[in-house]
């Protein structure tokens, strides 16, 4: 079993191995200057993005769904606390893909949102994608038409091994 010690040797975190569907859960996010991008990805991957379960930030979502002609689910607008609830997934194992225009160009009243989006997703393995060709790997890889194994923080055991 891997484990992995932070500098001060106190904390250990256990991994195992969770079984990612084929079908899988896709969650879609842009900032809004780089709506227009996403939106031009989606609908160059309307095809794959079909066999999936679709998930986005309330105006993303808005969007996506009057261009592609697609149902997906739709959480409320990013700054009001959208990417805290597909964070709050992600924790919950129940989301495999992140893909997250987020605009380098532009600070945004949720920054912190943002960036916690982004580091729960490296917590939980999640692949994420932040521009068009980055998302363009993603979809062009085998593993989206099939189960994968990705290694997730175990924290029964880390529970376990802590020493109270
Ligand atoms: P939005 O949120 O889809 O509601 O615009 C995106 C974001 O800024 O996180």
């Amino acid at each position: 079993m891997l484990s992995e010690t932070n500098a001060t040797g106190l904390f250990r975190m256990e991994y195992k191995t969770h079984v990612v569907p084929v079908k899988k859960n896709i969650a879609l996010v842009a900032h809004d200057k780089k709506k227009g991008e996403l939106v031009e990805w989606s609908l160059r991957h309307k095809e794959e993005l079909a066999g999936h379960n679709l998930f986005a930030t309330g105006t993303t979502g808005s969007l996506l769904e009057k261009e592609l002609e697609m149902p997906l689910t739709k959480f409320i607008s990013g700054p009001l606390g959208g990417d805290q609830q597909i964070g709050a997934l992600i924790s919950e194992n129940k989301l495999d893909l992140l893909v997250f225009f987020w605009d380098p160009f532009e600070s945004q009243p949720h920054d912190p949102d943002v960036k916690a989006l982004l580091r729960i997703a490296a917590v939980w393995n999640i692949p994420v994608a932040c521009n068009q060709s980055s998302a363009d790997f993603m979809f062009s890889s085998s593993l989206m038409q099939q189960t994968h194994e990705r290694r997730i923080p175990d924290y029964e055991k880390y529970l376990k091994s802590r020493p109270f």
